[in-house]
């Protein structure tokens, strides 16, 4: 063992591997910076907020961008898994990723319309190489057979949503009261917290992600050139739209998108069932993930309104006013990672008590259980349209109970369904079956942006028709995993 390997082994985390707290603190500055931006988005891009006036753009055309861009944050997570599997390395990437994602919310601090698009894009980029492949180095600072893996991934779950808290606090508050630019540029100054806390405790890590997959330097080569030409080309496409040479309406980009990744859903999923030489066994596994897969996208279509038309209805309708004190309209974005770090650990309790009764629910139940709650939340919604057609603005009770729903809904959910996949998954094809789960995110965010966009197009009158259609989606496929999880039953492999 070297001194270093001596030196690491002996301090530790919450009795977890010190590198964790590296991993720990920088995604808990990355989602700060992700979540505060994010909570201004939409609201920037519309009319504004009361003293404070927006881009002016359409509630329509906003939500289509706001998805467009929270789509290609989960796509991209699969070109930067194969850039750190393959060139970079896994802690390289996430400080590439780091740094573009700052150089991303300082772009967008600059006051120009002219380059937003530009920040959106970088954010997005850098998260691509940053989200998926922090979370393979915390499973790397494991040992194959280590039990504190598990609650390795709860304490890392825990820093997302303290970064959240931080970012809709901080960057809500500078955004909505001092200046939209000024709360972008906090996102930036939080990343660049990351940064250094990243690199000056980079050594933490150990050689967990420190490499790529070994290959023969030839093969590296061609893959690397192949990558500068496609990074060289795209970044042409997006640089030459800055400049205004082309410009495409954001609805029908969004649309087109949510098609291409419908279809290479498909086609993956095809694939892997008819092609990939699986074993009867294993491809009752992947049809149970393709179920997975639906319901993880019709969750994140109806969670991911938090920052659309939630919002709006927020800005529009809610009284926010405590006494003399006005609360920045994104602050009630805040609830979800607060119920989150409240009712994680009542969750993974209530899983455990049930285990011991032979009562724990199978995964496409728990499933069905998280879109019964984001139907809930959305009835929620219902009532509170009915009673802001009445009298508006109402008051914030609905919020919380909507996003508490929402909230029970995610916890149900979302990290129940990172781990099926990480142990239904055929094993030799796992990196790219963690890519799917992410793309799952992604087009349930290209969906929450055009739905949003629909519920918020005429005010009030387009909420009701739009929300109640979504509640009937959600409330069909919870009963469809409801009646398959019984044909699935039996059938679950255990590894
Ligand atoms: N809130 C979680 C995160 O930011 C999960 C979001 C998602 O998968 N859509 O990491």
């Amino acid at each position: 063992m070297s001194e270093q390997e001596a030196n690491l082994s002996q301090s530790n985390f919450f009795g977890h591997p010190i590198g964790l707290r590296t991993l720990f603190f920088t995604e808990l500055w990355e989602r700060m910076s992700y979540y505060g931006m994010r909570g201004l988005l939409v609201l920037y891009m519309t009319i504004g907020v009361v003293g404070n006036p927006g881009l002016g753009w359409s509630n329509v055309e906003a939500n289509a961008i706001y998805g467009i861009y929270a789509g290609m944050v989960y796509f991209l997570a699969l070109p930067g898994g194969w850039l750190a599997d393959n060139l970079l390395g896994y802690q390289k990437a996430v400080l590439y990723g780091a740094l573009i994602i700052m150089l991303g919310h300082f772009t967008l601090a600059i006051p120009l319309e002219e380059t937003f698009i530009l920040g959106l894009a970088f954010v997005a980029i850098g998260t691509g190489l940053l989200k998926p492949n922090i979370s393979s180095i915390v499973g790397q600072l494991y040992a194959d057979q280590d039990e504190r893996r598990d609650s390795g991934f709860t304490i890392f779950y825990m820093s997302i949503n303290i970064g959240s808290m931080l970012g809709f606090a901080v960057c809500g508050y500078l955004g909505e009261r001092i200046g939209w630019h000024w709360g972008f540029g906090a996102a930036g100054i939080g990343m660049l917290f990351g940064v250094i806390q990243f690199v000056y405790f980079r050594s933490q890590l150990g050689t967990a992600g420190l490499n790529p997959n070994e290959m023969a330097e030839g093969r590296r080569s061609t893959l690397r050139l192949w990558t500068i030409i496609t990074v060289i080309f795209f970044a042409a496409v997006v640089i030459s739209g800055v400049l205004g040479l082309w410009s495409i309406d954001p609805v029908f980009f969004a649309e087109r998108f949510r098609d291409f990744l419908v279809v290479i859903s498909f086609i993956y999923f095809g694939y892997l069932f008819f092609f990939a030489g699986l074993t009867s066994f294993e491809k009752k596994n992947v049809l149970m993930l393709l179920l997975l897969f639906v319901g993880a996208a019709a969750f994140w279509s109806g969670f991911d309104q938090s920052a659309g038309s939630l919002s709006i209805f927020t800005r529009d309708y809610v009284n926010l006013t405590f006494g003399s004190f006005q609360a920045p309209v994104s602050w009630t974005q805040f609830l979800n990672p607060l119920f989150v770090v409240m009712f994680a650990p009542f969750f993974a309790y209530l899983w455990v008590f049930l285990g011991k009764r032979n009562l724990n629910p199978n995964t496409p139940i728990k499933f069905a259980i998280g879109l019964i709650f984001m139907g809930l939340g959305f009835i929620v919604m219902l009532y509170a349209v009915q009673y802001a057609m009445v009298e508006a603005p109402v008051g914030v009770q609905w919020l919380l109970l909507t996003y508490l729903l929402h909230t029970f809904g995610e916890l149900a959910l979302s990290p129940v369904g990172l781990s099926a996949f990480s142990r239904y998954s055929p094993k030799k094809y796992l990196g790219q079956m963690m890519g799917l789960w992410f793309l799952a995110s992604s087009l349930g965010g290209v969906l929450a942006g055009l739905f949003g966009g629909e519920a918020t197009e005429s005010g009030l009158s387009s909420m009701t028709p739009i929300f109640s259609e979504l509640i009937y989606y959600y409330l069909i496929i919870a009963a469809v995993l409801i009646v398959l999880s019984f044909f699935i039953k039996g059938s679950l492999k255990e590894r």
